[in-house]
């Protein structure tokens, strides 16, 4: 499982992000799953608008 360094998604096979076409890291921590992101707290606090899996901090 990998992590985009830019939006944070969370990737569960291949090695780039197929939003950012970027190389994915390994090294990521904190994970959480946005399900209703019109009405999530942390969503907004991310910014993030798409339901997925995300990393807390990727390095
Ligand atoms: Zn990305």
């Amino acid at each position: 499982m990998n992590a985009c360094p830019q939006c944070k998604r969370i990737i569960e096979e291949g090695k780039v992000c197929p939003v950012c076409n970027i190389e994915l890291s390994d090294k990521f921590s904190g994970t959480f799953v946005l399900m209703d992101p019109n009405n999530s707290e942390i969503g907004k606090i991310l910014g993030k608008e798409t339901v997925g899996k995300y990393a807390l901090k990727v390095r």
